[in-house]
């Protein structure tokens, strides 16, 4: 009976980071649905923008108030959960305060938790007034409605609980160290859960260790529920944000990916050398099954990997031209959509024993309208703005290379300009032989 708590402790951890690693591995398998993408250039440049962009929280902090609390909510959290080492180790040993032989650093780490936490409640309950008081319009989309809302508050609520839980428990425990009671020996410094200790006022002993001793199991369960939990949110960004700016785009933002294929085709009509009827070499590249992209598996994994990646800020929304001039489009609900469309592949690969059954459903048209593609100006204002790399401009392009060559469904005005400029080297619908006749008016 004396090692149960460690039982029950160790079979706690195992089954939620059991859960965990059988969900890396969904988003994993989700992931390489994609195709390949020779993403190994630019190394250092890459390490740099990771650096930068996900440790540094640089684009962040273009909007300084939620970049400010976006930090002091990402290192609180993180640097807070440096504790939980301390605390799986008591957990599986049937220890207290494991690291308290570190003396007067031990009490500083403690004390700078502290001061996170409390700093981290502030953040997250102001966030919390932005997004349903003040109604910031970012947040009140269209696509922010059901459970991307219910997501943003989630995420809150879940951090304000765990960070109440840290001190609730380290308020109970310096009660206790005062009270000299065994097994909780002096350490560690409580520079903000101090100020909690007289609402345990007239407490006897045992009813304190039963709210520490609650405080700390809630906390630990609570850290591996939101472990897990992070799957199905908006929060896995706290993971991917590393390999997305790793991964992200490191050439000119106005430089668009060429078919190879195309490219060869119009270079070849350019050569006035080339033969029209010649038989195609043989070790030339096979012409792709399939132009552009109307479903996920089209897409190439790193644009899978951003559509996990999304954080659902909304940043890309606010700065994108055709969403603020009140066309349909929204740079975030593409990311949201494809996220969507691919976790419902995923599933359907789960239901079908590991193979992808038609489901007579695609990206485009079930999840993005044609509206909304041909509603973008591919200005990059939304690949500029996301804080982690995103590029959302990349999936409408090829969403639309797909309507334009295996459909032919361009908008009209389009249809007639890329007519003008195969029949006649420009988008006007003038001869080319007409071209100087402007001379003699
Ligand atoms: S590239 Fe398209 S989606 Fe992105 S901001 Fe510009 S118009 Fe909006
Ligand atoms: S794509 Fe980037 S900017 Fe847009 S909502 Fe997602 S994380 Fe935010």
């Amino acid at each position: 009976m004396e090692y149960l708590p460690n039982i029950i402790f160790a079979v706690a951890l195992i089954v939620g980071i059991g859960f965990f690693a059988r969900n890396v591995k969904k988003l994993s398998r989700n992931i390489k649905l994609g195709k390949d993408v020779d993403v190994s250039d630019n190394k250092s440049q890459r390490w740099k923008n990771m650096a930068k962009i996900a440790l540094g929280q640089t684009k962040m902090v273009v909007r300084p108030v939620a970049g400010l609390m976006h930090i002091i909510v990402y290192v609180g959290f993180v640097i807070i959960n440096i504790e939980v080492l301390e605390i799986i180790l008591d957990g599986l040993f049937g220890t207290h305060r494991l690291f308290s032989p570190l003396g007067a650093v031990y009490n500083f780490l403690i004390g700078s938790f502290e001061i996170l936490a409390l700093l981290v409640i502030v953040a997250v309950v102001v966030f919390w007034v932005r997004r349903n008081i003040i109604r910031i319009q970012r947040f009140i989309k269209p696509e922010m409605k059901g459970w991307p809302k219910t997501d943003g508050n989630l995420i809150l609520y879940i951090e304000f609980v765990l960070m109440f839980l840290f001190l609730t428990m380290n308020a109970a425990d310096y009660q206790l160290q005062q009270l000299g009671v065994d097994h909780y020996a002096q350490a560690g410094a409580f520079p903000v859960s101090q100020y909690i200790i007289p609402l345990f006022e007239g407490l006897s002993e045992s009813s304190l260790i039963l709210v520490e001793r609650t405080a700390w199991w809630l906390h630990i369960l609570g850290i591996l529920a939101f472990l897990n939990y992070l799957y199905y949110s908006k929060h896995l960004h706290i993971l991917l944000a590393f390999p997305n700016t790793y991964y992200g785009k490191t050439k000119p933002q106005g430089q668009f990916n060429n078919l190879e294929s195309v490219t060869k085709e119009v270079k070849l009509m350019m050569d006035p050398d080339a033969d029209p009827y010649a038989a195609p070499a043989e070790d030339e590249a096979a012409e792709p099954e399939k132009f552009g992209a109307s479903d996920v598996m089209d897409l190439n994994w790193v644009q899978l990997l951003n559509a996990y990646t999304c954080t659902e800020c909304g940043r890309c929304t606010s700065e994108c031209p055709a969403n603020q001039t009140g066309k349909k489009l929204s740079p975030r609900k593409i990311m949201m959509d494809t996220r969507d469309r691919l976790e419902e592949v995923g599933k359907n690969i789960d239901a079908n024993k590991g193979k992808f059954v038609p489901d007579g459903k695609e990206l485009l048209g079930d999840y993005i309208t044609t509206e909304e593609l041909w509603a973008c100006t591919t200005c990059n204002a939304c690949v500029e703005a996301c804080p982690v790399s995103i590029d959302p401009l990349s999936i409408i392009v090829e969403m639309r290379r797909y309507l334009v060559m295996e459909q032919s469904a361009a908008p009209t005005e389009l249809n007639n300009m890329m007519s003008n400029i195969e029949n006649n080297g420009a988008p006007w619908p003038y001869n080319q032989m007409d071209r100087l006749n402007w001379v003699n008016e």
